[in-house]
């Protein structure tokens, strides 16, 4: 079907961004309008939907039938590792009236079962062409279409190509000699026999041991002589605990089966699950010892991930829970060497996807079933009777590979696909692959990938992911019929956007410490990038609804009529922070500029109360010090390292009026733990009862104390900086310059954390942050207003930026936020330091607010701007930079 291109109301309205097209009226009608690659449960689905909206479809399959995974994959043992009943199709609301599960976890071939089962109920075998592998496809920007090629000889044209390929359908090659050379039996997990295999007798080596090993290895023991298992990177499992299916799930159904698929897809992975907000250290070591026996004895993976919410975040959460497996291997495996082998020490848990078996590690208490922990063997060759290793010639009946997959590209990037201007795929993806959403990559018009890298794919229940991608094609299809367009193509913005994003998700997580298949770290070669999306099943839908919403927001659309294109970044925050913002929206709080100046400090400290504590210091001391006009209480920070140390003098946030002398206090903590040098928070008097300039006063008061102290203080004298974050930035900007301007103290260095340099409400960041990221242009008006007259706010001890020599300052650190609204005179600092000479590193924290930064322990993606800040002190605080030298 061509499809029909009018100039429909919904076109004229978007008139602005109609750019007219010189493209051809006349372009071939396509052999079809879809290709589908793969007949396994996206492939199905994909027929299904395609077929009953009415578009011509050909779906080609490799393998000999559908099923895909569950086709390939029929080693003994095989199962699902997310219960059956959520491992299924939703789109098919009367499935009980001619199917039911058996077991919890169904075994391959009750799958494969299923999935006939429905293939035939709704007719879809009549679309595929099976046997049959798809080796080119090439985009012809004249035809606007695809060219398919196969290895069964078709040549087929198509406006769309969907690639169901599967993420885990491309099996891994062997990576050992002499293969080639073994008389007895191989097998791949992945392309196992369809005739039933029997190892009585044999001597059996299994090579590999993530989930098909795990799965494979105590059911081959059982039947098998003599049972070899080389393992080179142990695995995390659980006791699947299988059985009947759960009776409380299915009387959830009875109740409401809709509810139940609607709260799947609207959870972390795919299956009903509230996202544990509970972090690890917040609760008592007896209460955690039972969340891990819960979780390891409910047998479910998704619930064991989900323990506590920083499993995935925190090295030290993650180590504890980590080490709970570890005691668990250690109780059931007698031999001691071989439960320390099976213990995996180098990576942390739950970033490789944990297995779930049945009498895994008991397997290795029977007599004849062995370990060989090949870090410390290496496997040598396969020999014509067997495996070598340095130490020792095994001798075999059967090997099985059970060595996995190129995981989530291998299958894409198998087919050689070029786009516009023939570029190839393979090449684009040389470094990494890139995609917005996951679903489709630019310069590839009308290519659909389900699962593709970038979206949730492998963390999630695919089931569900699969149907939200082929769920999202299909609307996508629909749309542009609707509006008359035969092309969609995301923009590059759009693209590096989220690549960004994904990686940004990635490295807030420990998932990139593990050489996992997550980042391509099993295939030889293959780019070090996360390919999953990890931020959860529920938030990636929220996006791929909110890019259509916004009217298909970073795409291309066209046709011969024109095209249009609403280019921009759908993810712009890093995702810790908008989680946070979206959580503090949820609490619909008062905010501080509606409350009287009594309530709102009140209410600022409550909210202290919540927050993470920080990391540990050497000592905390509280004191006074003579301020300008009366005593100010500080707080000292010393590191856990023998002193002396250098001392950083600190002001807290708060916008000159709500705020003390401890309420930076996690931030305080963190920058003398990773700078290494004492940090003295020290209080200033507030507005609007000490209104400008007493706080600048108190400031330099502290500064010239602490200077006359420092040796009483632990400190090393000379060795003095100052920071300040927020009102505590703009106060440390104008010391750096009273103290200079006054021949002392002698300050080393300066860091200013998102600081109001000038206060002009008229910069463009006051306008575009105005609202939604915490801090509002609003809320910094009455801070201004409380704390300083407008006829002075031109004045340098307000205004640094109007200071009218900066030459000869403190060299500095000046951190700005992308979404904040003092944002752009932070920058306007930066720069004005830097044309003054003054050697300034100007960090633009990308995706962060006004608070973000100091949000230790909560906001992850700050760390690494907290980092550049300490290693900016440690700097300062070279010798080289020191009065003594510097004379
Ligand atoms: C052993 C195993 C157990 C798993 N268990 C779970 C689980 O418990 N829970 C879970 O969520 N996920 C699990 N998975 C992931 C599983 O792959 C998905 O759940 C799901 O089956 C993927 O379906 P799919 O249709 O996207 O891809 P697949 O099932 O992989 O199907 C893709 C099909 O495309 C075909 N194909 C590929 N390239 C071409 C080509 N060029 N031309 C023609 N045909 C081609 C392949 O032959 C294959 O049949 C498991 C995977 C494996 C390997």
């Amino acid at each position: 079907m061509e499809y029909p291109i009018t100039q429909d109301a919904g076109l004229e309205a978007r008139d602005d961004r109609l750019v007219t097209d010189s493209a051809r009226t006349d372009r071939p009608t396509p052999d079809v309008d879809v290709v589908v690659v793969g007949a396994g449960i996206a492939g199905l689905y994909l027929a299904y939907r395609l077929s009953r909206a009415g578009h011509r479809l050909r779906v080609f399959e490799a393998g000999d039938d559908l099923g895909g995974t569950w086709y390939w994959n029929r080693y003994p043992g095989a199962r699902v590792d997310v219960p059956s009943i959520d491992y299924m199709y939703s789109f098919d609301p009367n499935w009980q009236r001619d199917w039911q599960w058996s077991e919890k976890y169904a075994t391959q071939p009750e799958i494969l079962r299923y999935l006939n089962h429905i293939a035939d109920k709704h007719d879809l075998r009549r679309h595929i062409t099976f046997s049959t592998r798809v080796r080119q496809a090439g985009w012809d920007d004249g035809a606007s279409l695809w060219r398919v090629r196969t290895d069964g000889g078709d040549d087929v044209s198509a406006r769309f190509v969907v690639m169901a390929t599967g993420c885990l359908s491309m099996p891994k090659q062997a990576e050992v000699d002499g293969l080639e050379s073994f008389t007895g039996e191989v097998y791949f997990t992945s392309r196992w026999p369809h005739d039933p295999v029997d190892f009585t007798r044999k001597r059996v080596a299994v090579i590999g041991t993530g989930s098909s090993g795990v799965q494979s290895i105590p059911v081959i023991a059982e039947e098998a002589r003599e049972v070899v298992v080389f393992q080179r990177t142990p695995t995390f499992s659980i006791p699947a605990r299988n059985g009947q299916v759960s009776p409380e799930r299915l009387a959830l159904f009875a109740a409401n089966e809709a509810d139940y698929r609607s709260a799947a897809r609207m959870s972390p992975g795919g299956i009903p699950m509230e996202r544990s907000i509970t972090p690890t250290f917040s609760v008592s070591e007896a209460e955690r010892q039972q969340r891990y026996e819960r979780a390891w004895g409910i047998g479910e993976l998704f619930e064991a991930i989900n323990v506590y919410a920083d499993v995935l975040s925190n090295p030290a959460a993650n180590h504890e829970f980590a080490e709970f497996f570890r005691n668990k291997i250690r109780a059931i495996v007698d031999d001691p060497q071989t439960a320390s082998d099976l213990c995996p020490t180098d990576y942390p848990v739950a970033t490789k996807r944990p297995c779930l078996d049945t009498n895994y590690y008991a397997t290795y208490n029977l007599p004849h079933v062995r370990l060989v922990n090949v870090r410390k063997h290496p496997i040598r060759q396969i020999t014509e009777t067997g495996i070598d290793t340095a130490h020792e010639a095994f001798t075999f009946d059967a090997i099985v590979f059970a060595t996995g997959f190129d995981a989530v590209t291998g299958a894409i990037t198998a087919v050689d696909i070029t786009g516009r201007d023939d570029a190839a795929l393979k090449d684009k993806w040389a470094d990494g692959p890139q995609t917005y959403l996951g679903l489709t990559t630019a310069g590839f018009p009308n290519l659909f990938l389900i699962t593709g890298p970038g979206s949730p794919s492998v963390l999630s229940n695919m089931a569900v992911s699969i149907e939200q991608h082929v769920d999202w094609v299909l609307d996508c299809l629909g749309h542009l019929r609707a509006h008359g367009f035969a092309a969609i193509e995301p923009t590059a913005m759009a693209e590096a956007g989220w690549t960004q994003h994904v990686n940004d998700c990635a490295d807030i997580t420990l998932f990139p410490a593990a050489n996992s298949w997550y980042m391509g770290a099993n295939v030889p070669g293959k780019p070090r990038v996360f390919l999953p999306y990890p931020a959860g099943v529920d938030f990636y839908r929220a996006t791929c609804d909110e890019v259509v919403a916004r009217d298909y927001l970073g795409f291309k659309l066209s046709g011969p009529e024109g095209s249009m294109c609403n280019d921009g970044l759908v993810r712009r925050l890093q995702p810790d922070v908008e989680m946070i913002l979206i959580q503090m929206a949820a609490m619909n709080l008062p905010t501080l500029d509606s409350m009287p100046v009594d309530e709102a400090r009140a209410f600022y400290a409550q909210m202290s109360t919540t927050r993470p504590p920080g990391p540990d210091v050497g000592e905390i001391v509280d004191g006074v010090l003579p301020g300008a006009t009366g005593d100010l209480a500080y707080r000292l920070y010393r590191p856990p390292t023998p002193g002396p140390h250098a001392i950083v003098v600190f002001f807290h946030g708060g916008g000159w009026v709500v705020g003390d002398a401890v309420s930076d206090d996690p931030l305080c903590r963190d920058l003398c733990v990773r700078s290494d040098a004492i940090v003295i928070s020290a209080d200033y008097r507030h507005a609007p009862e000490h209104r400008f300039p007493a706080a600048v006063d108190d400031a330099m008061a502290a500064v010239r104390w602490v200077a006359d102290n420092a040796e009483a203080l632990g400190g090393m004298p000379g060795r003095l900086a100052v920071c300040g974050w927020s009102a505590g930035g703009n106060l440390a900007a104008v010391v750096s310059r009273l103290t200079r301007d006054a021949g002392g103290p002698h300050i080393v260095g300066q860091v200013l954390l998102t600081p109001p340099t000038d206060g002009d409400l008229t910069r463009a960041s006051y306008v575009e942050n105005a609202d939604g990221y915490g801090l509002t242009t609003a809320l910094a008006q009455w801070c201004y207003d409380h704390y300083i007259d407008p006829a002075d706010r031109r004045d340098p001890r307000f205004a640094p930026l109007c200071a009218g020599d900066l030459s000869g300052l403190p060299p500095a650190i000046v951190v700005t936020a992308e979404f904040d609204p003092l944002r752009d005179e932070g920058k306007a600092y930066a720069a004005a330091l830097d044309a003054a000479s003054v050697p300034v590193e100007h960090v633009r924290a990308r995706g962060h607010t006004h608070q973000s930064l100091t949000m230790v322990d909560v906001a992850l993606s700050g760390a690494p701007v907290r980092a550049r800040i300490a290693n900016a002190l440690r700097g300062f605080f070279l010798p080289t930079r020191t009065p003594e030298t510097a004379a």
